[in-house]
């Protein structure tokens, strides 16, 4: 039977650095694809808001191995921008040993990471050390574009003869015997199989086939200071460096520092900065590192973004439990862009009924309804 040109084997729903990713790795398989974004353009959702942070520092195998794979992929990319500034995490004595247990796990998959003390970690970036064990560090971690990377995974998709369709957000979906009726603002796509890869709105467009993705949306702020005074500005960059008793991180950003911490009750589609936040953000920052005494603030530098934030800090990647021709690649909980080169593999591997690269079976979105499921084994909401 011949299929007409809004017919495709694949459509993805976002073009964020998941969506372009899998679009780019189905192409690649011969699939005949199209990515649907509601905006004008790639990276316009979270993507284009992240902090750029890209680690190896996970406490999980499959964790670990998707960041790996991705960075592998990403530093042989000149698109991807990739400096490796290092993140540094100060450790209070109550997570030590649990945060250290990961470590061996860590240097097997590559991750030359190191068990610091205060004092030697002091020397990377100046630290109050009160109450904390000791410190990790590895010199591969660091910060991506992932602006470039999207924007050169919708190029290689469209060289591969991806359509992108732009401005049209997907508003209805229907289930057929065969194939999916995908309604837009401006037409009908049909397609055998459906990638969710819409971010924090994977839960609502789940819901419109009828799904149900426990994706949340959490808004996270990152706070930019001005350029930094002379007292403070140094020749290496500040690594991507976090306190894990407070969860407040920073890192450089050209002359500058950016800077944030979660707030665990801000969860939903709260928009704009959350400015009365930048209080607890400041008291953490001045209790660890009193010389951010010297930082100030650039408000108009300074932005915000959704997290898609699931039960359990991690993504929810396969098939649908009750759907096989439909894909979630979503939830990643503040860790998609350093996972997204991975993810688009594995997507196309789903796809082609291949056996996927890494082991995802803990991703799996069945877990959620196990009766063993009781929260999970949390990921930490870090950067
Ligand atoms: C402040 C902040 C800091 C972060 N820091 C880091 C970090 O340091 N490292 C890291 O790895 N990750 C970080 N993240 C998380 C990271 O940005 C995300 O995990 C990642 O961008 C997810 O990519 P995505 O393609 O799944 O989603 P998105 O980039 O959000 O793309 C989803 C796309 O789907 C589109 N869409 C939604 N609904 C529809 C619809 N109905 N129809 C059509 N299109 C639709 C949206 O417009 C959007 O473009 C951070 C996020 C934020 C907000």
């Amino acid at each position: 039977m011949s299929r007409d040109s809004n017919d495709f084997d694949v459509a993805v729903i976002g073009a964020g650095i998941v969506g372009c990713a899998s679009a780019f790795r189905l192409a690649e398989q011969g699939l005949r694809v199209v990515v649907i974004e509601r905006e004008h353009a790639p990276a316009m959702g979270s993507t284009g808001r992240s902090a750029a942070g890209v680690r190896l520092q996970f406490s999980d195998e499959t964790n670990v191995l998707m960041s790996a794979h991705s960075l592998a992929e990403y530093r042989q990319m000149p698109q991807a921008g990739y400096r490796p500034i290092g993140y540094l995490f100060f450790v209070p004595q109550e997570q030590w040993s649990s945060h250290c247990a990961a470590v061996p796990l860590q240097r097997r998959h590559g991750a030359p990471v190191q068990v610091l003390s205060v004092a030697q970690a002091a020397h990377i970036v100046p630290v109050d050390g009160s109450g904390l064990a000791g410190a990790t560090w590895c010199a591969l971690d660091g910060v991506v574009d992932p602006h470039g990377i999207c924007l050169r995974y919708a190029g290689r998709a469209r060289a591969l003869g991806a359509r992108m369709v732009f401005g049209a957000e997907v508003t209805a979906i229907e289930r057929g015997a065969r194939d999916w009726e995908i309604q837009t603002r401006g037409e009908r796509i049909r397609a055998t199989r459906v990638v969710n890869a819409a971010g924090a709105w994977s839960g609502r467009v789940a819901a419109l086939a009828g799904l149900r993705v426990p994706v949340d949306a959490a808004r996270r702020v990152v706070f930019a200071s001005a350029p930094l005074p002379p007292a403070l500005q140094r020749a290496q960059p500040y690594p991507l460096t976090i306190d894990l008793a407070s969860g407040f991180y920073f890192r450089s950003e050209g002359q500058r520092l950016i800077f944030g911490q979660s707030n665990p009750r801000d969860v939903g589609f709260s928009e704009g900065i959350d400015w009365p936040w930048l209080d607890t953000v400041v008291e953490s920052s001045l209790a660890r590192f009193p010389w951010f005494e010297q930082v100030a603030l650039d408000r108009r530098a300074s932005w915000w973004g959704y997290y898609e934030i699931t039960p359990d800090h991690n993504a929810i990647i396969g098939t649908d439990p009750s759907e096989p021709r439909w894909i979630n690649a979503c939830g990643f909980s503040g860790h998609g862009v350093q996972q997204a080169a991975a993810v688009g593999r594995l997507v196309a591997q789903l796809a082609c009924g291949q056996e996927p690269f890494i082991d995802i079976r803990s991703l799996a979105l069945a877990r959620f309804s196990e009766p063993a499921f009781q929260g999970g084994q949390s990921e930490r909401l870090i950067v």
